[in-house]
């Protein structure tokens, strides 16, 4: 096992990792921009190095400067986190010829899976089912173009090779608006993401999202920990997710599972990685491969009872997964809540000083956030600032426990969207279970004050 990690990210996902570390018996170094300075996990640590200025650029997106500091505090590994350089295979190339370990899959799955159109192509031929759409991707021809969006049928959605965070696309709903709308996407893409190159997909109307959590060695043992729902989004971004997924047949979502453990092992991947899919009607279609860990890893560890970034850590020390997928039991229902420092109406951020932090406990409650009282919010980086995620025997018992978690959650000298969450833990619908992924933004634009 390692004796030392540098963790080359920040904020709640960053003390995570560092408690992981601690568990493990391991040595954790943390970076840090100078708008970091003073957060209390990076005083945690048994180690900190300054690595540039507040912007992104020059700090948390600094290789040099990252590889750098695991050489000066002898790290052996570095942890990647989510967002930053964790889905940069250039970057985790250069951390392995550097001579670290990089916690995460191989530069080559990153490579192929960072890449929407590549990924895309691997599934198919893996046997994942994926979104009707173009082969690859889209040519300049402008007859070529219109004639794969008849064949797959209004409306589409062009979506950037390159894309994530829910940028990159555009929905076209007739043959007028679509060789403006590639070229505009096109450009945005390039200007983004460094890569012109767009697809198209067929847009479905009322999907959900849903994506399978899997955990692979380097031996090619492979599992899937479940599904989750991440339907409650605003602006492609997800803000609640939970697990199981209400309503969905168990037999086709082992069906599915099945299908993503057999693509991992013929591809070779190795740790832990998420695939997204949408589902309509009964059908599940790939959209994209997340090859490293997700925000929302807490709801599928509390129905598992799986450390998820324990397991990263031990199989990118070489170890084997210490589970196989009999022993995978799922165990009632986890909900998770994204506590952003944003305006809940307006959705402003809200960067600041927190003057009281009072966080929620008792049965079934789980924080997971940097935050204190006098902690000041910088402006430079992602509004989320922690997480509540519950768990119950039931969704029912999930949902109540939520309620009152945050009910008892105080959050002062900020906005938060805390207010947001609890209008939705008592919508109808939301209870019910089974949202789409449009039902938010519906139930936004309907919202009263
Ligand atoms: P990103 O990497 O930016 O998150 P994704 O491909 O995962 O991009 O898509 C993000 C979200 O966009 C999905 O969760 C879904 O809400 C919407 N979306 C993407 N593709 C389609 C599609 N073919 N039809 C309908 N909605 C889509």
């Amino acid at each position: 096992m390692f004796k030392k990690i540098l963790i080359a990210n920040r904020g709640e996902i960053a003390l995570r990792i560092q408690r992981a570390c601690r568990e493990l018996g391991i040595k954790a170094v943390m970076v840090y921009s100078e708008a970091d300075r003073e957060a209390k996990y990076i005083k945690l640590a048994d180690e900190s190095v300054c690595i540039g200025p507040a912007a992104s650029a020059k700090s948390y997106l600094n290789m040099p400067a990252i590889i750098s500091a695991a050489e000066v505090t002898d790290a052996e590994a570095i942890h990647p986190g989510y967002g930053f350089l964790s889905e940069n295979a250039d970057f985790a190339e250069r951390v392995e010829k550097s001579g670290f370990k990089f916690i995460g899959p191989s530069p080559e799955s990153i490579r192929i899976m960072g890449d929407k159109v590549s990924a895309k192509q691997t599934m198919i031929k893996a046997g994942v089912p994926c979104v009707p759409g173009s082969e690859g991707a889209l040519p300049d021809e402008p007859a070529i173009i219109k004639r794969t969006a008849k064949q797959v049928g209004y409306p589409v959605i062009i979506k950037a090779a390159g894309g994530g965070g829910g940028r990159g696309m555009r929905v076209v709903h007739t043959e007028a608006a679509l060789l403006h709308a590639v070229q505009t996407t096109k450009a945005e893409a390039a200007a983004a993401f460094g890569n012109p190159e767009v697809y198209m997909e067929k847009f479905l109307q009322n999907p959900r999202h849903i994506e399978i959590q899997i955990l692979a060695d380097q031996y090619k043992n492979a599992v899937w920990l479940g599904e989750r729902d991440c339907s409650m989004q605003r602006r492609h971004q997800k803000i609640i997710e939970e697990a199981p997924a209400p309503g969905i047949p168990r037999k086709l979502i082992e069906k599915i599972g099945e299908r993503c453990v057999a693509a991992v092992k013929k591809i070779g991947y190795r740790g832990a990685g998420t695939f997204e899919f949408l589902f309509e009607n009964g059908e599940f279609y790939f959209i994209e491969m997340n090859t490293r860990v997700q925000v929302e890893h807490p709801v599928t560890e509390w129905i598992t009872g799986i450390d998820i970034v324990r397991t990263q850590i031990m199989v990118a020390a070489g170890e084997k997964l210490p589970f196989m997928q009999r022993d995978i039991q799922l165990r009632g229902h986890s909900i998770e809540c994204r506590i952003n420092a944003e305006d809940p109406y307006k959705f402003i951020p809200s960067p600041g000083r927190i003057t009281t932090w009072h966080t929620p406990g008792g049965p079934g409650v789980r924080v997971d956030s940097h935050i204190y009282a006098n902690y000041v919010v910088p402006s430079n980086y992602d509004s989320m600032i922690g997480k509540i995620i519950v768990h119950g025997d039931t969704r029912e018992q999930a949902l109540a426990r939520m309620r009152t978690a945050l009910a008892e959650t105080v959050v002062e000298g900020i906005n938060t969207n805390i207010p947001l969450h609890r209008e939705l833990m008592v919508d109808a619908k939301f209870m019910d279970g089974g949202t789409n992924i449009h039902y938010l933004e519906e139930w936004l634009s309907k919202r009263e004050r």
